[in-house]
């Protein structure tokens, strides 16, 4: 479907008349074993490896080569690999390219988990992991060591949302050390708003947890490669065991569907509530990509194509526990919890010490308690409304 806009491509996409059997969708197919009619049939899907190939249930099922075409389109990759969990999605993407001893760049502002995965699991590798800051740009070649084997990004960066200079940071590596393999996490752009592979970067990695699926009952992640890493991705993926179910692919591939027209009204609500929110004497900053107080605005107007519901803001001044307490445990839309992405409005509130354990590089951040908020669909009226309330609680 070349050509054609995002809302009609995400009509169409994942619907591959291979895969559907008539219907509308493709058809769920649960199955571990898969039975061979001949020698020379089993010999073939031995061989064969590539998606679409029915081999065994980890392998994947035709519900699988559904969802993992219509990934690889979306994003403009060779194909993609689907995982439990977008945390999964992380590991195994750096696990599969990683050899003991070598060195990877990580964004300062990485999903924490991410962090944590470097500082727990790769450390038993002996691979060394140095942060940077995500506004870093081309200086990103200073910290090239000659055994870097990933520069891992995220953008917008977690909770602070910073906005890499994208063009930039991937011409700086290309140039310095082609054979070094780029990855982002782009699960805010939900492969949609931003599209990494097309800015030379290797394999885009996205939580489908998030807007993918869009409503909070599903866990999922996928990795999208191009031809130079997709091989290395789905065999190494293979052999450690990655495999998600039938039911929740199935799910992620509906979702797709009204992915444009979700976001596009996440966005417009999100803009409205964050715009209110700047207007408000205790905000001391919004962090939404969409507003020029955001770091990185001008990258993310140049890059992206469009926002969602998620952003954070910073307040004046800290609040007190019971102030906290006040201003978070009693909304009526923004429930306390994490991830994001589904249909509802969500909160998560981060005192300085909470932020600053997830900044491993130099990081300026002042007294003001932190908020981050999932704008969900529900009216923005009521969601100001309920903000509204807040603020009058403290
Ligand atoms: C939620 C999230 C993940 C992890 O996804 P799960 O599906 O919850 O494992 C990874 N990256 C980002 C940016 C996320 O927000």
């Amino acid at each position: 479907m070349a050509n054609t806009k995002p809302e009609t491509q995400l009509v169409h996409i994942g619907r591959n008349p291979k895969f559907t059997q008539k219907g509308v969708n493709p058809v769920i197919q649960r199955a571990s074993s898969i039975i061979f009619d001949t020698l020379e049939e089993k010999r073939h899907a031995t061989r064969h490896r590539a998606d679409g190939v029915l081999f065994y249930g980890r392998r994947g099922t035709q519900t699988h080569f559904a969802f993992q075409e219509a990934m690889a389109e979306l994003e403009g990759g060779a194909g993609s690999v689907l995982y439990p969990s977008g945390a999964a999605a992380i590991t195994n993407a750096i696990l599969s390219f990683i050899s003991a001893g070598e060195h990877i760049l990580v964004t300062g502002s990485a999903y924490d988990p991410t962090q944590n995965f470097c500082d727990h699991i790769l450390t038993k590798l002996q691979v060394k992991t140095t942060y940077f800051d995500p506004l870093i740009g081309e200086k990103i070649t200073d910290l090239i060591q000659a055994n870097t084997r990933i520069v891992f990004l995220e953008s917008p960066g977690s909770i602070t949302m910073e906005v890499h200079d994208l063009p930039a940071l991937v011409q700086a590596i290309r140039n310095k050390a082609p054979e070094i393999i780029i990855m982002i996490d782009n699960t805010w752009a939900a492969g949609v708003l931003l599209k990494p592979l097309l800015f030379d970067v290797d394999i885009s990695i996205q939580s489908a947890t998030k807007y993918i699926n869009g409503h909070s009952d599903g866990m999922l992640g996928v990795a999208v490669a191009n031809k130079r890493c997709i091989e290395t991705l789905r065999e190494n993926s293979y052999l450690l065991g990655q495999t998600a179910d039938p039911d929740t692919v199935y799910m992620a591939n509906r979702g797709l569907h009204t992915l444009p027209t979700r976001l596009k009204q996440h966005q417009e609500n999100s803009i409205q509530v964050a715009n209110w929110l700047q207007e408000r004497p205790e905000v001391e900053q919004v962090f939404h990509p969409a507003l020029p107080t955001s770091p990185g605005h001008e990258f993310f107007i140049r890059d992206f194509s469009g926002c969602n519901g998620l952003f954070s803001f910073q307040l004046k001044s800290r609040l007190s526990t019971e102030q906290f307490a006040a201003f978070i445990e009693n909304l009526a839309h923004f429930k306390m919890g994490y991830s994001w992405g589904g249909f509802e409005s969500l909160i998560l509130g981060y005192q300085k010490e909470d932020l600053l354990s997830m900044r491993q590089y130099d990081f300026q951040l002042n007294e003001g308690t932190f908020f981050r908020v999932h704008v969900g669909l529900e009216h923005p009226q009521d969601l100001i409304d309920d903000l509204q309330l807040a603020f009058e609680r403290i």
